[in-house]
């Protein structure tokens, strides 16, 4: 279970890295990735995606 950054559409704004409770965001190459391996999709911190909730751009973060 984990979520992932749309490459192509990350403006790298940076909103996202510091809301996520696992710590799986991070830049890179100018963008910013999930690591699959740690994301929980926020369960049980939070009722839904933080990450998901916190981004501007429409379907930037989907479900992996
Ligand atoms: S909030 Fe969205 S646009 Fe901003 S860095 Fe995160 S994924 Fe990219
Ligand atoms: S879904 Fe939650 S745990 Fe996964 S990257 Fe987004 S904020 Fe972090």
């Amino acid at each position: 279970m984990a979520v992932k950054i749309v490459e192509d559409l990350c403006t790298s704004c940076g909103d996202c890295e510091p809301e996520c409770p696992t710590a799986s965001i991070s830049p890179k190459r100018g963008v910013f990735v999930v690591k699959e391996s740690t994301c929980t999709e926020c369960e049980p911190d939070y009722d839904s995606p933080k990450c998901m909730d916190v981004c501007d751009v429409d379907d930037c973060i989907v479900y992996a």
